[in-house]
């Protein structure tokens, strides 16, 4: 069974039931379904990634990062999201082959290596009114996020930073 389920800014207990029903209704599938409205896998992974994997590469991504992800897109921000293009590359999940990865000589354990998290350009907006938007509307979101301040893009992951309890935590990156 489906439902199609709106949210508005109206209720926040109605948002909430219906975060709450969302799980009950197999989360996951439907947020990727949802969000295939806005995204497609392959800018939201790297090319090694998407070259393997194709549709398949949604299973790389976090459940939670994919429902922010949603939510931000669809209900708070409601303006377009760009992550990886042809020239802006290694935005969303990163693999071991990514440049970024296999240049490092320190362990490397961002949250873009997990699929919980991605970078993004806002149409019709700053970084920083994306930022602050988000966290004006931080109770729409299902779980706790991080929000990396000072820089021009949008990077939000879903990283449970240790000994952090914050709806919303800016960090330096
Ligand atoms: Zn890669
Ligand atoms: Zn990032």
């Amino acid at each position: 069974m489906q439902r199609i389920i709106k949210f508005d800014d109206e209720n926040i207990a109605e948002i909430t039931k219906a975060i709450a029903e969302l799980q009950d209704l197999r989360l996951r599938n439907i947020v990727i379904l949802e969000l295939k409205k806005y995204f497609s896998v392959k800018e939201l992974v790297c090319n090694h990634t998407y070259d393997k994997w194709k549709e398949q590469s949604w299973q790389f991504l976090d459940t939670n990062f994919l429902h922010c992800l949603l939510i931000i897109r669809r209900d708070i921000l409601k303006s377009g999201m760009v992550c990886n293009t042809k020239s802006a590359t290694q935005r969303g999940l990163r693999c071991n082959m990514c440049e970024m990865v296999k240049q490092k000589t320190k362990n490397y354990l961002s949250s873009h290596i997990f699929g919980k998290a991605g970078d993004f350009t806002v149409s019709g907006m700053t970084a920083e009114e994306a930022r602050q938007k988000i966290k004006e509307n931080a109770h729409l979101l299902p779980c706790n996020i991080r929000l990396e301040k000072d820089v021009t893009w949008l990077h939000f992951d879903v990283l449970p930073q240790y000994d952090v309890t914050d709806k919303v935590y800016f960090f330096k990156g």
